[in-house]
């Protein structure tokens, strides 16, 4: 399978792109904050927040909904940080774009499901934006890439995949494990496709952020996303993994250094 002439335009310009901004979005206060701190962070080029969230037990924090649409546009207005959400049906592609949101992120959890993704990809037919497509929750190869093809037969032309890692039974010390070998499979198979590394839903804290960010960069990956709060312990999910806009950019920093001297 070839995505010829599909290589990502998001990817192209500043290699390592950079995602970072909360897993939810929870106020326009939080919003906010985080970007102003983001803004600073050299390097950093697109805002990201969960306006819907699947969450794998009820009972958990659902995600704010189309309010957090509008906070995404101040968020732009205000920074000029291009924006960025996960969309999980055709309603929430829908008002994604008409909110004016950049660039579209397709959840594990529903690059798991070819209907969802069909769906998705029928409510694309026509519209250029970038799509980031994860991996699906579970090791499957042709899962991930039969989301991309679906999105590639809709006319989407800028697309890229993102390694979020897989679940397993054994994911120690990972949140989900990254067998990085199956990611590098699906570049062998589209060379042309953009590469990104989420190495928050990876590492699920932040001792491991460090060494997963270090390991997608070593291999060539495209582009970085950290999830980031401007008080990560009071975030409302994943508050274990996430990092303050200022511990992102020694992050980073640590990273250039690292490169420089391989
Ligand atoms: C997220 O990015 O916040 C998220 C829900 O991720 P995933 O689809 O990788 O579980
Ligand atoms: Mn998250």
């Amino acid at each position: 399978m070839k995505l010829a002439g599909h290589e990502s335009q998001l990817a192209k310009k500043n290699r390592p792109v950079v995602i970072a901004g909360p897993c939810s979005a929870e106020s326009e206060e939080q919003m906010l904050e985080t970007a102003r701190g983001l803004k600073k962070v050299k390097g950093v080029t697109v805002f990201r927040a969960g306006i819907w969230k699947p969450r794998t037990r009820p009972g958990s924090f659902q995600g704010v909904g189309v309010i957090g649409l509008e906070w995404l546009k101040s968020v732009k207005q205000e920074t000029g940080l291009r924006t960025s959400c996960e969309v999980a049906t055709a309603g929430q592609v829908e008002l994604a774009l008409q909110q004016g949101v950049d660039i579209l992120l397709i959840g594990a959890h529903t690059t798991v499901n070819p209907f969802l993704v069909q769906e998705i990809a029928d409510a694309l037919k026509g519209v250029q934006v970038p799509v980031l497509v994860k991996n699906p929750v579970n090791p499957d190869l042709q899962l991930w890439l039969g989301a991309l093809e679906r999105l590639h037969h809709s006319g989407v032309t800028d697309l890229g995949a993102m390694h979020r890692g897989f679940s397993t039974l054994d994911n120690a010390p990972y949140r989900n494990h990254p067998k990085w070998e199956h990611a590098l499979e699906l570049r062998k198979l589209v060379p042309e496709l953009a590469m990104y590394c989420d190495a928050s839903h990876i590492a699920g804290r932040r001792s491991l952020l460090r060494p997963v960010s270090q390991r997608a960069l070593d291999l060539g990956y495209d582009g970085l996303m950290v999830e980031t709060h401007f008080n990560p312990v009071a975030a409302l999910s994943d508050a274990q993994q996430q990092i303050m806009p200022q511990e992102l950019h020694m992050l980073l920093q640590a990273l250039k250094q690292q490169n420089a001297q391989v």
